[in-house]
């Protein structure tokens, strides 16, 4: 009986098929988060819809039971397979428990045992959940599939094929059959949202918010066989300034936002679902600390007043976050299936219309390879229309476009995210995760990039900061914060160190002078297409070879299959840096001529990854001669090598290295942590500056060099790689009175103008015919800024225009240069500097 003012509850008996809970936590716990959780069912009800629920195991024990609302409806969450997302407003003390197990399963951890739990008022007397044998009208029995344990095993997100290797004919392979989706889109959460509102970029290079629904946190992935769950809240946050606007204070972070109200009225909730998940275990010395209000548990202690910076690696293939606390810089912990590091991929899971960030991103990816954007930092600050991104067009399994700016975007689920966008995503949750383990919010950052990213691509990389509403107080090169992360505290009189740089998708190497807790880039150079996934193509294409013609050729036409084969040989390339022998096993590979499963099995020698891929290690020890070269250096000269990067594990890529050097690398450097340590020491050191102390100095070189259009389309180069920054340097340019003259910038070692990057066009207006002296500053972190004075030293109205320009604009800017050609002066790229420049041709 329902008595006055009492809501009518729909009871919901759901049996489960799993037959102790820790089944359920394994194979069901996805579908879990600590506001509700998905029912598989046909029979859904309305939105709204109050329930009581019990949540039995297959032998009827009960495991979960409370009252809830319907949230959201998912008709069809799978093929086939509708669902409903129920809303928690209240559940019992063994409830709550089992859905602490069940987060801190997820995110890798023990669970929280102390504190205890929080107390919950007891449920009323239970509702009439119905037993099964009085299944009748009113009660929704639910038996939910057992998930297929391929929904939970660890896959790899799939990477763009490489340039200089890769099966032949893998990256043509034509997008995968799309599956039925449809769907709307879920909302409810307990997990904190971090993520501003995404947006389409409006014109002017604005952000407008999004036109559909595009919530922002990331939710654990459905189990396959099984609908899943969402955990997004609509973001509300307020759209960030535009590219180009003064990066202002930064917003202040976003925390949980209120669960939203639940449709049904007169609920009392028990239990906050909001609950705070603490992401990592604290380490068994160290009590957890007091934190600010809202954020859980800290892991590490921080005295008041103490303020921290984040230190961010953004990686291609993955991101770390460090922080300086108690004298040292530290790592974040960040559980994945690989290590601590978030994997750099964002992914739209079309069904709940939503963004999965990281690690349930890439696994979507193997699935999806054409809604999940792995490898997208290649991207980044790089125009739609060059040749670079249109040759990477064709090997990404994700469609690149323009973005309004005219940069390289991607589409996902119908979407066009802007690359600064998606690294937003990735920047969010290294925050969220920071805050997490020092217990307190943090707004400021150094971003690490690429030594060679140019004056363009730094500035995307600050809007994807200013996105995540991080005020970035520095963009730094990887290299010197590797050499920070070593030289720091070491008090090192004078060294010169050659940091060797072999990550997923880059290489770099750069030689760097450290004395004490100063750092001094001397020469910088790499390769922005060589890296760890070269290394896993080459693999798989040996193995992939070695298979009949018919079976092969239907495996290469699945980019599916060619993700999972490239995910077991990068799973074998890993273990053959430890040891001798490794399988490569990828069940049901392709299929034979009569149309069996095949699998893909082999045992894989060490040797065998190593012939294969000999080469690429050359290539690498030659970009290390043409570095040394630059900084005029024998191997003899340097007193360090520090070897970082995940692929510079191989044992073949030390001894490749140590046999051109004759001198041993250091194997004490953390290869993978080293560059987020070492922007961690520097913002602890712009901090210690800001208040009047002495803190680490660092002086870096122009990666490569800026020009601009000469006529006949040559480049005249204003500032040489190398050159120390800040650099400074004026151009005559010559003005006629009252017209304007354009000049378009680039950056790069190219000949021609095109071939280089496009920073933007500077108009300039002069008052009168002559030179105008146009100055051409780059500051300490390579970015550049242009000034014009007019002849007889008054200003100049000179505009810089950085958006991308179409060809009819192009062409135009390249006739009417004002600049005839000039020789170079003779000298400087003569020899192996010359003749390798192709290698650092960006
Ligand atoms: P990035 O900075 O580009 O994100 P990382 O430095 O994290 O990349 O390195 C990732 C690459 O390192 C991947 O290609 C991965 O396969 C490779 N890798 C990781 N560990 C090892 C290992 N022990 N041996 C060989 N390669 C490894
Ligand atoms: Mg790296």
């Amino acid at each position: 009986m329902t008595g006055p003012g009492e809501v009518k509850r729909v009871p919901l008996r759901i049996k489960l098929p799993f037959a102790t809970a820790d089944e359920f936590i394994t194979r069901y716990g996805a579908n879990v988060a600590a506001g509700g959780l998905f029912v598989a069912t046909r029979s859904t009800r309305p939105e709204g819809t109050p329930v009581s629920f019990e949540l039995v195991l297959a032998d009827g024990t009960r495991l979960m039971r409370g009252e809830g609302a319907v949230q959201k409806v998912v008709p069809e969450a799978e093929p086939g397979r509708a669902g409903m997302l129920v809303r928690f407003t209240r559940i019992d003390a063994q409830t709550k428990a089992l859905l602490d197990r069940v987060l801190a399963a997820r995110a890798g951890v023990p669970a929280p045992q102390d504190p205890p739990l929080e107390p919950s008022p007891p449920l009323p007397p239970p509702a009439p959940l119905p037993a099964p044998e009085r299944a009748g009208a009113a009660f929704t029995p639910v038996e939910l599939p057992a998930t297929s344990p391929s929904g939970l095993r660890s896959v790899a997100a799939l990477p763009p094929t490489s340039s200089h290797s890769g099966v032949s004919g893998l990256g043509k392979t034509p997008p995968l059959g799309a599956r039925p989706v449809t769907g709307s889109t879920a909302a409810f959460t307990s997990e904190p949202t971090k993520t501003p509102a995404l947006g389409t970029r409006g014109p002017g290079g604005g952000y407008a918010p999004s036109p559909s629904p595009v919530p922002s946190s990331t939710p654990p992935l459905p189990p396959r066989g099984t609908a899943s769950i969402a955990t997004a809240v609509p973001s509300s946050t307020p759209p960030l300034p535009p590219r180009g606007s003064t990066p202002g204070p930064a917003p202040a972070p976003e925390r949980t936002p209120p669960l939203p109200a639940p449709p049904t009225p007169a609920v009392e909730p028990l239990v906050t679902p909001a609950l705070p998940v603490r992401a990592v275990a604290p380490p068994p010395s160290r009590p957890t600390v007091p934190t600010e209000p809202g954020l859980p548990m800290a892991t590490v202690s921080v005295p008041a007043g103490e303020e921290i910076v984040l230190g961010i690696d953004l990686g291609t293939t993955t991101c770390r976050v460090a922080v300086f606390v108690d004298g040292a810089p530290r790592l974040v912990p960040i559980t994945s299936e690989r290590g601590i590091a978030l994997p750099s991929v964002v992914a739209f899971d079309k069904v709940r219309q939503k963004l999965l960030v990281g690690s349930p991103a890439r696994r979507y990816a193997v699935d999806f390879p054409d809604q999940s954007a792995v490898g997208f930092k290649r991207l980044i600050g790089r125009r739609a229309r060059s040749k670079k991104v249109q040759e990477l067009a064709k090997r990404f399994a994700y469609p690149i476009v323009a973005d309004p700016e005219g940069d390289a975007g991607v589409e996902l689920g119908g979407h066009v995210f802007g690359i600064p966008e998606l690294s937003a995503q990735l920047l969010l949750e290294l925050k969220n995760a920071a805050q997490e383990y020092v217990g307190k919010t943090v707004n400021r950052a150094v971003l690490c990039v690429p030594a060679w990213c140019n004056d363009y691509q730094r500035g995307a990389v600050l809007e994807a900061g200013r996105r995540a509403g991080l005020s970035v107080m520095r963009v730094l090169n990887e290299p010197s914060a590797v050499a920070l992360a070593f030289g720091h505290g070491k008090g090192l009189a004078r060294k010169r160190v050659l940091v060797y740089d072999l990550g997923g998708g880059t290489f770099d190497a750069s030689v760097v002078e450290i004395t004490g807790d100063d750092i001094e880039v001397v020469s910088t150079g790499g390769d922005a297409f060589l890296g760890g996934l070269d290394f896993d193509y080459r693999l798989a294409e040996a193995l992939v070879g070695a298979m009949p013609e018919r079976p092969r050729e239907r495996l290469i036409q699945s980019r599916m299959g060619v993700e999972r084969v490239r995910d077991a040989c990068e799973n074998a390339k890993i273990a053959l840096s430890e040891r001798e022998l490794a399988q490569v096993n990828v069940p049901f590979a392709t299929t034979d001529d009569a149309g069996n499963p095949m699998d893909l099995k082999s045992d894989v020698r060490r040797d065998f990854l190593e012939q294969n891929t000999s080469d690429l290690v050359e290539r690498t020890v030659l970009v290390t001669r043409v570095v040394l070269e630059a900084a005029r250096l024998s191997p003899q000269a340097l007193d360090e090598v520090l070897v970082v990067g995940g692929q510079s594990r191989a044992p073949a890529v030390r001894r490749a290295l140590e046999a051109f050097l004759g001198k041993p690398v250091r194997t004490d450097v953390d290869a993978q942590g080293a560059v987020a340590l070492g922007a961690a020491v520097l913002g602890r050191s712009l901090v210690q500056q800001e208040r009047g102390r002495k803190g680490a100095l660092l002086s870096e070189v122009l990666s490569a060099p800026i020009g601009i259009a000469v006529r006949g389309g040559g480049i005249r180069r204003v500032l040489e790689r190398n050159t120390r920054l800040p650099a400074d340097k004026t151009l005559a340019v010559p003005v006629k009175q009252g017209q304007p003259t354009r000049i378009a910038v680039f950056q790069g070692t190219a000949e021609q103008a095109e071939d280089n990057e496009y920073l933007g066009a500077l108009q300039l207006v002069g008052d009168r015919t002559g030179d105008v002296e146009v100055r051409f500053a780059v500051s300490p972190d390579g970015r550049l800024a242009l000034s014009a004075t007019a002849p007889g030293g008054k200003p100049c109205d000179a505009a810089f225009t950085t958006a991308d320009a179409s060809d009819a604009v192009r062409t135009a800017l390249l006739a009417e240069a004002p600049l005839p050609f000039q020789e170079p002066e003779a000298g400087g790229t003569k020899g192996l500097l010359g003749g390798f420049k192709r290698l650092f041709n960006r």
